[in-house]
């Protein structure tokens, strides 16, 4: 897909599993069972999409990743728990796959530090080294999102892992962000407190044709349902209404909604219905 000057593509970092329960919160199972299946341990399909965005900005061009998926750095405890399964996508296959190498990503956008969008910004390198995946991109994540990760709350420890930010800072390749402000033209923020602390959603835009990428305020498609909100967010209240505003904007501005986690829609414009949105029309990424 083109938005002004940016190619952009959907990367398929890989395949990981969640209890569905936690990811629909107070909706009951057999309401959401209907329009997703689960495993024998009551987990439901996961993907892990990250963006790719590229395009000459000053006459230089630049290599833009949003989101890094869970990553290698994985025992087999986790890997269990989380089904994680690189067998079909693979972070750095499916960037070879559009052409790109390690060092040519000059940018990372991490929306925020859980370990299913930042687990990959970061590699085991040897000798209990752990190194940035991409050693010449500068890596963007907020300022308060940031001070959080590092002082979570008891509910919500479990979804951070220092190992796949501290080295970051250590290779002294962070930028911490405070607002929504454009890092390159077109290319700016809105930032939510519901899931977690200042979650950056990249917001990219030509006027005409706008993508909002929803991480984790929308996960999935079926997410677009207004009750349907995680049990892991810290706040669901401001869940609730920072999605009824998203989804407002969206519907009236014919926004793009790219969903990370979902396995059945990758991208899909919405529209009103009686009691809130529905998906409108699928959008290929
Ligand atoms: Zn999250």
């Amino acid at each position: 897909m083109q938005i002004g000057p940016y190619t952009i593509t959907a990367i398929e970092a890989g395949e990981f599993a969640l209890d569905g329960g936690a990811m629909f919160g107070i909706v009951p199972k057999p309401l959401w069972e209907k329009k997703i299946g689960v495993d024998a341990r009551n987990r439901i399909d996961m993907r892990l999409r990250c963006l790719l965005i590229r395009g000459e900005i000053g006459g230089k061009k630049r290599t833009i990743l949003v989101d890094t998926g869970m990553g290698t750095k994985w025992d087999a405890k986790g890997i269990d728990i989380y089904r994680i399964d690189y067998s079909r996508y693979d972070l750095l296959r499916s960037l070879a796959g559009a052409g790109i190498q390690p060092t040519d990503v000059t940018d990372v956008i991490l929306t925020h530090c859980h370990f299913d969008h930042a687990g990959g910004a970061t590699t085991a390198a040897g000798e209990g080294q752990i190194a940035p995946s991409f050693p010449k991109a500068t890596y963007y994540v907020q300022q308060a999102h940031w001070e959080w990760a590092q002082h979570p709350s008891d509910k919500d420890w479990g979804s951070f892992m220092a190992h796949d930010f501290l080295p970051l800072m250590e290779a002294k390749q962070l930028t911490l962000l405070a607002g929504t402000d454009e890092i390159f033209p077109g290319i700016g923020f809105r930032l939510t407190n519901g899931h977690t602390a200042a979650l950056q959603h990249p917001l990219i835009t030509d006027g005409t044709t706008t993508l909002f990428y929803c991480a984790d305020l929308l996960p999935t498609s079926l997410h677009v349902g207004i009750p349907w909100i995680m049990a892991y967010d810290i706040r669901p209240l401001e869940t609730l209404a920072e999605k009824k505003a998203v989804l407002a904007d969206a519907a009236r501005n014919r926004w793009i909604l790219a969903f990370e986690h979902c396995p059945l829609v990758a991208a899909a414009r919405v529209e009103p219905t009686e009691k809130g949105y529905r998906i409108a029309d699928v959008v290929a990424l």
